[in-house]
C-alpha cells in the first residue's frame, strides 16, 4: 500500500520506519528543510519509560492559581478562551483519582512497549543517538513531596516499576555534582527509576530518518507546507500542499500541535492543546563536568540531561501556543540550574529552545484509525511523552494499518475523537 505520512518529527519518521519495514511503500511530508526540526528538536531527552503519572494528577489546581499570582513560576498562561476553559476542565476530570490511575496504567503499557522495542531496534540497526541506560534520579526537595509519590507509586499497583528509594547521602553518592543542593539543604532524597534511559531524540530522528531512506525507501519531501486535506466524505483524497497535490491510499497524521486545524479541518477534534516547554542547552568541556545521571527535578518540573558532549535543561508548561519566548521561564531554569549545581558551565553561552507539546487532557496519545476516513491514522498528542513513546506509537500505528494489532491496545481506539 502507498502510505504518506505527515510530519518529519520523532513520531512521524519513527511511524514511517515500521511501516516501510512492513513493506509499504512510504512517503513523508514535512513544512521543513529536514526531519525533527520542532518539538523533537532539543527536549528532555529522557525516556521515562517508569514515569507516566499524567500532569492531570501531578500539576494541581492550586498550581495553577499560583501561575496567576507568581513571575518566577514553572508554568504561565498565555490567553484565556473558550477552547481553554473546555480544556482545562476536561483536564481537571482527569485528575479524578481513579481516572488518573488507570491513564498511567495505560500509558505504562505503551512506554513499556517502547523500552522494548528500543533494544530490539538498536539490534538490528546500528546508529549513535547518545544512548545512555543509567535509569533516571527524580530528586526531591521537600520530605513530604517525597513520602507523597512514594505512595502514589504504591498506589499504582504496577509491579514493573521498580523505584529505589534514596536518601539526599545516597543521592550525592550516586551523583557528586548533587553536592551543592546537599550542603544549601535543598535536597531531602531521590527515587532512581533504574529501567529508565536517555538519548538525543533529535539525533534519533536524523539517524532513522537516513535508515528509511537508504534502507527501506522512504521518500521524504521537505520545504512542503500541507494546507489541507482533501475528502470526499468517506475517505482522504489528497493531501494540497502549497506546492501540489499529493495522492496515496491511507495517510498517517504526526503533525503535532502545529497541524491540528487541518484536523479541525475536516471536523475532527483531538482535544489537543498546545502547552510550551523550554530548554538551555550547554556545552560540556574540561571546565564543565556535567552530571553524568539523568536527573528529574519533581517539585521544580525541571530535567537535566548530559547527551552525549552536550548538557541541556528542560521544562516548564507555558499554555496556550505563542511564538515569543519567555524570559521569566528562560530565566527561572536558569536559576534552577545554578542553585542546584555547584559547577554548571557557561551559562552565557546556553542555546534557548522552545516547543510546543502537543497536549491531551488525559495525557494519552491518540494512535488509531478515524471511523469517518477509513483510510486516515492519527499518531499524535504525546504531550510530554513523545520522545519515550515514540517506538511503541510508531510500531502500534503500523499494525493498526496491517491489522495485525495485539489486543493489549485494544483501549487506544476507544480514545475520544469527536466528530
Ligand atoms: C521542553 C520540552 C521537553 C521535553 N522533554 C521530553 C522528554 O524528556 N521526554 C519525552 O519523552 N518527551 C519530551 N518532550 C515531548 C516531546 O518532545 C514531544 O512529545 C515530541 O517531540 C512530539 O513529536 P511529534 O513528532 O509529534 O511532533 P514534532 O516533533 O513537532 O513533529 C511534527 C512535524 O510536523 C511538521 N508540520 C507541522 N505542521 C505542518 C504542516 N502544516 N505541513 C507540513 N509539516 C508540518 C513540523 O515541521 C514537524 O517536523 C518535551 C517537549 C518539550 C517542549
Amino acid at each position: 500500500m502507498k502510505i504518506i505520512v505527515l510530519g518529519a518529527g520523532v513520531i512521524g519518521v519513527s511511524s514511517a520506519y515500521y511501516l516501510a519495514s512492513q513493506g509499504h511503500e512510504v512517503v513523508v511530508i514535512d513544512k521543513n528543510k529536514s526531519c525533527g526540526l520542532d518539538c523533537s528538536y532539543a527536549n528532555g531527552g529522557q525516556l521515562s519509560y517508569s514515569h507516566i503519572t499524567t500532569w492531570a494528577s501531578e500539576i494541581s489546581f492550586q498550581n495553577f492559581l499560583h501561575t496567576f499570582f507568581s513571575k518566577n513560576s514553572y508554568s504561565s498562561f498565555n490567553r484565556f478562551n473558550p477552547e481553554t476553559i473546555s480544556w482545562l476542565y476536561k483536564f481537571y476530570k482527569n485528575s479524578n483519582n481513579s481516572i488518573a490511575r488507570q491513564n498511567s496504567q495505560k500509558l505504562y503499557k505503551i512506554a513499556s512497549y517502547s523500552r522494548y522495542l528500543i533494544t530490539k531496534l538498536l539490534d538490528i540497526e546500528d546508529f549513535d543517538f547518545a544512548y545512555t541506560t543509567k535509569g533516571i534520579l527524580h530528586i526531591y526537595r521537600n520530605k513530604s513531596t517525597m513520602d507523597k509519590a512514594i505512595n502514589n507509586l504504591r498506589k499504582l499497583d504496577i509491579s514493573g516499576i521498580r523505584p529505589l528509594i534514596y536518601s539526599a547521602d545516597q543521592c550525592v553518592e550516586h551523583e557528586p555534582n548533587l553536592i551543592k543542593a546537599l550542603d544549601e539543604k535543598k535536597l531531602a532524597g531521590g527515587i532512581l527509576f533504574s529501567d529508565d534511559a536517555l538519548g538525543n531524540a533529535y539525533s534519533f530522528t536524523v539517524n532513522l530518518e537516513k535508515i528509511c531512506r537508504e534502507k527501506y525507501g522512504v521518500k521524504f519531501i521537505y520545504e512542503t507546507e500541507v494546507k489541507n486535506l482533501l475528502t470526499n466524505f468517506k475517505k482522504i483524497t489528497a493531501v494540497n500542499t502549497f506546492h501540489e497535490v499529493f495522492n496515496a491510499d491511507a495517510y498517517v497524521y504526526a503533525l503535532g500541535y502545529h497541524g491540528d486545524k487541518l484536523l479541525k479541518g475536516i471536523n475532527i477534534n483531538t482535544d489537543i492543546y498546545p502547552i510550551k516547554g523550554y530548554s538551555l542547552t550547554t556545552k560540556c568541556n574540561a571546565e564543565f563536568i556535567a552530571p553524568s545521571q539523568a536527573i528529574t527535578d519533581v517539585e521544580n518540573k525541571i530535567v537535566y540531561s548530559r547527551l552525549g558532549d552536550i548538557f541541556r535543561v528542560a521544562g516548564i508548561a507555558e499554555f496556550g501556543a505563542n511564538a515569543q519566548m519567555n524570559k521569566n521561564h528562560l530565566r527561572y531554569i536558569n536559576e534552577n540550574m545554578i542553585t542546584t549545581f555547584a559547577n554548571y558551565g557557561n551559562i552565557e553561552t546556553a542555546t534557548q529552545w522552545s516547543g510546543i507539546r502537543p497536549f491531551r487532557p488525559n495525557s494519552l496519545p491518540l494512535i488509531c484509525n478515524v471511523q469517518k476516513y477509513p483510510n486516515l491514522y492519527l499518531n499524535t498528542g504525546h504531550g510530554s511523552l513523545g520522545w519515550t513513546l515514540a517506538l511503541a506509537s510508531a510500531k502500534i500505528l503500523s499494525d493498526i494499518v496491517d491489522n495485525k494489532l495485539s489486543q493489549e491496545f485494544d483501549f487506544l481506539a476507544h480514545e475520544n475523537i469527536t466528530i
